[in-house]
């Protein structure tokens, strides 16, 4: 818990009462630690992991499933992946694949992230919800200078509802003091119930770019704040359209791998072939996710392929 009291990392749904909008402000901080701890990324990539985080926490916690949400950002740029998801019980991992050397020879400014850091590509959004089940998928043109503007270039090609987001994360330059934060707070406008006359429609509108407007008054010290509350924030914001906070959902950072998935991936390649990626006797797997190494000898391997 925080001095403000809030869960310190979470989701707060929320809703403003006159305009009709529904929205999600989520707050992540020990989370953040643990994604960014012992990879050393530099810190327009940890920025950029921060933000993504937060928003795959966002864009999950609108959608009704149960299994795995992932979002993933590809390009040719010297961040080739960056990998977020988040379960429907709220376990958020992620990580990045960077080329280094391309990167350090990039400018160190937090100014165009995206064609920065990903150069040309794609991003992604993923449910699986278990073997039998359809996966959604959302896919869209890295089109814009950060990831809030590639989110709102997905939600206007893609015929969702109208949304609106904002993302921040916290300055990464500093030594890892258990300080590094990142929030996202988006808004949407819910489908209109009842017939829709002009003079409605044109109302609609009006609100809902006020609401947006209103939104946008937020600063990222605020948002990044841990002696703010989320349902202070929300309020100072829009307590004069009747904004309502509902229960926080709780996030944690967890990632899934284990040794028996690593086993199982194992078991599809013929022994031969694992016998020839032994350095000094051991074969390494590391979770590109959290870090954690499994490591195998020939003889596990051999009781492994052979079982
Ligand atoms: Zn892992």
């Amino acid at each position: 818990m925080t001095a403000s009291g809030d869960v310190i990392d979470h989701i707060q749904p929320f809703q403003i009462e006159r305009p009709g909008l529904r929205g999600r402000l989520v707050r992540l901080g020990p989370a953040i630690d643990r994604i960014l701890s012992g990879h050393d990324y530099p810190a327009p990539v940890a920025i950029a992991l921060a933000e993504a985080s937060a928003m795959g926490v966002v864009l999950a916690s609108g959608l009704k499933y149960d299994g795995i949400f992932t979002l993933q950002l590809q390009g040719d740029g010297p961040v080739g992946l960056m990998v977020v998801d988040v379960t429907s019980d709220g376990d958020l991992r992620g990580y990045a694949r960077i080329d280094t050397d391309r990167l350090s020879q990039t400018v160190d400014s937090s100014k165009d992230i995206v064609p920065r850091l990903f150069g040309a590509g794609l991003m992604s959004f993923t449910v699986d919800q278990g073997p039998d089940t359809d996966r959604y998928q959302g896919i869209t043109p890295l089109e814009g200078a950060t990831l809030a503007e590639c989110c709102h270039t997905y939600f206007r090609q893609s015929e969702q509802l109208q949304t609106a987001i904002c993302l921040c994360a916290s300055d990464m330059t500093a030594p890892a003091s258990g300080g590094r934060r990142a929030a996202a707070l988006m808004l949407q406008r819910l489908p209109p119930s009842g017939p829709v006359t002009p003079e409605r429609s044109e109302r609609e509108e009006d609100d809902w770019r006020r609401s947006v407007v209103l939104m946008s008054s937020v600063t990222d010290a605020e948002l990044l704040a841990p002696q703010l509350s989320s349902a202070d924030i929300l309020y100072r914001l829009f307590h004069e359209d009747g904004v309502r906070v509902y229960t926080q959902r709780p996030v944690r950072h967890r990632c899934r791998c284990s040794q028996s998935k690593v086993e199982h991936t194992l078991r599809a390649f013929p022994l031969a072939e694992l016998r020839e990626l032994l350095e000094e006797g051991v074969l390494r797997v590391s979770c590109e996710f959290c870090g954690a190494q499994y490591v195998f000898n020939e003889e596990a391997l051999r009781e492994l392929t052979a079982s």
